[in-house]
């Protein structure tokens, strides 16, 4: 196996024996044979698209195929042997409907009849090619940005929302990294395309969430616990959340978030169940220590799943998760984990570990503009700090909290997805009024801060880049890749990325990336501010 495509990766290389995050060899190739096989099928699905014929089955299957190859969505072999033959039997379908007739080999590939010989197929497509590295580089790159997009844009999908100049890009990209022939250039653009693609995936997802749930609210969130029978929702679906909501109403069981879920109990539509009680635990990377302790059924709506062995009768998966021997809730319905909450034990007692507030994605903020502009010009606000992205294991990431610490009481930080799990519960107090630390949602809520920062430039008539604003950001997994190409894509300058730059980055493209956008490194939190503030 050969997998770099997280920030957790290998001594910093490449995971090639097992994944740091549980990933088997034999999942691994399996991934590497089904993006093969994706790629196949995405030259058909461009081919019939040149034609005027596009295939929503086909779409949504490559979404879901490519979202299913994220880190820590899904362990499970014998879900990717399926997703293998689908996408081969799709392929011979928009083949016949196509005309097109390709002859490369992922075009023509036919699976193999057994786990060896997939596996076997699999090693022989590894993305560990014997190209030029830094071509290599920038088409890892976009396919990691690739299954970012294809991750928003199946959320948005499941909520009606769809484009398909977004399958377009995918089927594009996909079909572009298998050519040999391409230069350095093109794939820049390829991947700062990916970018653009990924603006439109989010903004599908923000008009499906909002569209569905409403637009978020200031909602003061306890981090404690209430006597009784508990259901903890992980993940990043809030479609989920609903029908887990709907489905266990009336029965005596609280309903809590964990990770990245806990921006949901913002959304007017999700916060009026009465037993949609609060947020237990941190981020992802906590869950086995979270889980084993919760006493509640666990519920996994998408990544990030870890290792569940020591609690694998009480979690279960939905969607597109899946751990070998892990109950999958395949047709939402939610009855077997409701049973199971309602037969453990529950909270004992009520529990007070105070609160966070949530809600602040751009119409709350944009609604309270005036008010922000005001303080800029009256220089109560200096500076606007965005300290957002994944949280993760490794070392280093201590830097976020002592930065958010460090950071003057004149600025403002606003936060999203897990990365703010080193501070979330932090009180910053507030500036005139408006709270210094602001949560804007999840990770695909970098839709809705880059929605404030266009509306602050335009208030203050200058381009984002001339804002009193820095984005200081921490990756772990392929959305986070595509949220930086959507940055990058938007002229974004000067944003500085930790704890360490993905190691699918070589020398060369990193110094385009620092030419073109000043692209930087995190360092110390007390050089990084004395750089910022002066
Ligand atoms: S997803 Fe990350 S941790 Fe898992 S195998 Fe790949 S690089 Fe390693």
């Amino acid at each position: 196996m050969f997998c770099q495509q997280c920030e957790q990766t290998a001594k910093g290389i490449a995971c090639t024996t097992m994944g740091v995050c549980g990933k088997t060899e034999e999942v691994a190739d399996l991934q590497d044979l089904l993006i093969h096989a994706v790629q196949g099928l995405c030259l058909y699905s461009d081919a019939a698209r040149q034609k005027g014929i596009t295939d929503s089955t086909t779409s949504l299957f490559i979404c879901e195929a490519i979202f299913s190859t994220l880190t820590n969505v899904n362990f499970d072999p014998d879900r990717f042997i399926n997703m293998i033959n689908k996408a081969v039997e799709l392929r011979e379908a928009l083949k016949a409907k196509s005309g097109a007739n390709f002859t490369v080999p992922a075009a023509v590939f036919t699976p193999a009849a057994d786990l060896a010989g997939l596996i076997e197929q699999g090693k022989a497509v590894s993305l560990n090619t014997s190209e030029n590295e830094d071509i290599k580089s920038l088409k890892h790159t976009t396919l990691f940005g690739l299954k970012g997009v294809a991750a928003y844009a199946d959320h948005a999908r499941i909520l009606g929302q769809e484009d398909d100049s977004v399958y377009a890009y995918i089927d594009k990209a996909m079909t572009t990294i298998l050519r040999d022939d391409v230069e350095v250039p093109a794939l820049v653009a390829l991947a700062l395309e990916c970018g653009a693609a990924n603006l439109k995936a989010m903004e599908l997802l923000d008009a499906g969430n909002t569209g569905r749930f409403g637009h978020p609210v200031p909602t003061e969130v306890p981090l404690g616990a209430k006597k009784g029978k508990a259901i903890l929702v992980s993940g990043h679906d809030l479609l989920d959340l609903e029908l887990i909501l709907q489905q266990s109403e009336g029965k005596g069981i609280n309903v809590y978030t964990h990770g990245e879920m806990l921006p949901c109990h913002g959304y007017p539509d999700l916060k009026k169940y009465g037993h949609f009680y609060g947020h237990y635990g941190t981020a992802w990377q906590n869950q086995k220590k979270e889980f084993a302790e919760f006493p509640g059924a666990v519920i996994m709506t998408t990544n990030c799943i870890q290792d569940p062995k020591a609690y694998m009768d009480s979690i279960f998966t939905s969607g597109l998760v899946g751990w070998p021997g892990v109950a999958h809730l395949g047709d939402k319905d939610f009855t077997p984990a409701i049973d199971k909450a309602l037969a453990m034990p529950g909270f004992a007692e009520d529990t007070d570990k105070g609160s966070v507030m949530v809600g602040f994605a751009r119409n709350a903020v944009l609604g309270v503009a005036g008010k922000v502009i005001e303080a800029v010009k009256n220089k109560d606000i200096r500076h606007f700090f965005l300290v957002g992205g994944c949280d993760g294991a490794k070392p280093g990431r201590n830097y976020y909290t002592e930065l958010v610490e460090k950071i003057p009481a004149d600025c403002m930080v606003l936060t999203l997805a897990c990365g703010k799990f080193r501070f979330f519960d932090k009180k910053l107090g507030d500036i005139g009024g408006i709270p210094r630390l602001l949560d804007i949602g999840q990770c695909n809520d970098a839709y809705s801060a880059i929605q404030i920062a266009v509306a602050l430039a335009g208030a203050f008539e200058c381009e984002v880049n001339e804002l009193p604003l820095s984005m200081i950001l921490s990756w772990y997994e392929q959305k986070a890749v595509a949220i930086l190409l959507t940055l990058l894509h938007l002229g974004i300058k000067d944003i500085r990325l930790g704890p360490s730059l993905p190691a699918f980055i070589t020398p060369n493209v990193l110094n385009v990336l620092v030419e073109n956008f000043n692209l930087m490194p995190i360092t110390t939190p007390d050089e990084d501010l004395k750089a910022i503030l002066g």
